[in-house]
């Protein structure tokens, strides 16, 4: 893939980080339409709004449809922006093809589909288009998937390609909406180096006054840019309320985001480097979890009259933990040790529970 071409226009000057802003849905004529020229009046020249919504669940609103097209061709002629909107089938690619959509992204519950790739690729190539098209992560971490959908529009003939890390799919409750893994589009990096990458904050946090710091971080790990959700009235927003920001605050947070000079380098060692950060940060995590969970047994242990240490259970977890690791090409001191220090830690925070009157 060395012949990409950059995905981004002629309106964003070179080296200079490509934002995509919008509504995560296209409601009524009129949100669209304030919301795209308070945002141009900030100087934002591309301008997403979702009117096909794929939906965890039926009964969400799952977007106005072809009709939202009309109004983003509204904002293309009235503000001069480009517009970006979301396509999951062929259908769609044809109507937004026929509207003048400048640049398409494939949803991260699409990209997981091979067909579904295959049939937006086979539909592009028959229309000869050269519509710019970002490809979201998948919603689970399977880099290799990724790939595959982006492989797929890349035979198809598309050369203004790049892909958004919009994070992954978890269970349970966490600091974000999906995970960001940064590991995963470091080492997508490293696959594809020519591939622009661009964040999307609002999918990985879920939450407003997550936005900043995840598109800062992004731009320190060398994205080539951010699609940030934008609303008018993100309180009464009918999607992803929580996570949308008024075109006043994007404004403020993109204006006060440190760029690095230094663009990204293509250097292994140094993404390698940025995946062993990423890792120790998740080791840390997995590491406070297991204390918190280590703290709740010290609560039932004391609530009923049991000892701290059970040296029975400590045996077995070292066996196990020992031979799995050998298993994975560790060595049995190595884990000896590590698992040694990790449960004099899980004692010390069992005792302060039981010293807690
Ligand atoms: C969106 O961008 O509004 C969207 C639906 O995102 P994702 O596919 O990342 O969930
Ligand atoms: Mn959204």
């Amino acid at each position: 893939m060395t012949d990409l071409l950059p995905v981004g226009f002629e309106d964003t000057p070179k080296n200079s980080p490509i934002l995509i802003a919008g509504p995560c849905s296209a409601e009524t004529e009129e949100q669209v339409l304030s919301t795209a020229r308070e945002l141009s009046s900030y100087g934002v020249k591309l301008f997403r709004a979702g009117i096909w919504k794929p939906r965890t669940k039926p009964g969400g609103f799952e977007g106005v449809g072809s009709e939202g097209l009309q109004w983003l061709r509204k904002v293309k002629d009235e503000t001069g922006m480009k517009v970006a909107t979301e396509v999951a089938n062929k259908h769609h690619v044809e109507e937004a093809l026929d509207a003048g959509i400048d640049l398409i992204w494939i949803g991260a519950r699409t990209s997981a589909n091979p067909f579904a790739m295959q049939e937006i690729a086979d539909t592009l190539a028959e229309r000869n288009s050269d519509v710019h098209v970002l490809v979201k992560n998948p919603v689970n971490p399977d880099l290799e998937l990724w790939i595959g959908a982006i492989q797929r529009l890349y035979n198809a003939g598309i050369r203004h390609l790049g892909a958004i890390h919009r994070g992954f799919s978890t269970y349970g409750k966490h600091l974000y909406r999906n995970l960001p893994q940064w590991h995963i589009p470091i080492e997508l990096r490293r696959r594809l180096p020519q591939l622009p990458i661009i964040c999307d904050p609002s999918h990985i946090g879920g939450r407003r006054e997550l936005v900043a710091p995840i598109s800062q971080q992004a731009y320190d790990m060398g994205f080539d840019g951010l699609i940030i959700e934008s609303h008018c009235d993100p309180d009464c927003a009918w999607s992803d309320k929580a996570q949308q920001i008024t075109p006043e605050v994007l404004n403020f947070v993109v204006n006060s985001l440190v760029t690095r000079d230094q663009h990204y380098t293509t250097e292994n060692l140094t993404l390698l480097r940025q995946q062993i950060d990423q890792v120790d940060n998740e080791l840390l995590e997995i590491l406070n979890k297991r204390m918190r969970v280590c703290r709740e047994i010290g609560q039932y242990k004391k609530e009923h009259g049991m000892t701290v240490l059970q040296t029975g259970r400590y045996d077995d977890i070292m066996q196990s933990r020992v031979k799995l690791a050998t298993e994975m090409g560790m060595s049995a001191d190595f884990m000896r040790t590590v698992l040694s220090s990790i449960h004099e830690e899980s004692v010390r925070q069992q005792l302060e529970i039981f010293n807690r009157r």
